[in-house]
């Protein structure tokens, strides 16, 4: 009998978070680049998926983002940068 895996706290936080999802530190590394995407028109999802999964469970890191497009006069619609609706 296996004691103590599914307690483990780490297995739980692995098992509730998306798989694809690359974490705050990639996150910040790329987020420009994310926000270059969208503000290119491009499908930022497809080219960064690890990023958009992320976004979707990171507020502190969707805000940031938010950050990056509102001087340029992106709306602040989550949708249109690709990171979802909540
Ligand atoms: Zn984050």
């Amino acid at each position: 009998m296996t004691e103590g895996f599914h307690d483990n706290a780490a297995v739980i936080r692995f098992l509730t978070t998306d798989p694809a999802d690359v974490g705050c530190e990639q996150t910040m590394e790329l987020l420009h680049v994310y926000a270059d995407l969208v503000l290119a028109g491009e499908y930022p999802e497809a080219h960064l998926p690890g990023i958009a999964a992320h976004l979707r469970d990171c507020n502190p890191c969707a805000e940031d983002l938010q950050g990056l497009l509102a001087p340029v006069g992106w709306p602040l619609d989550r949708s249109a940068a690709g990171v979802g609706v909540y």
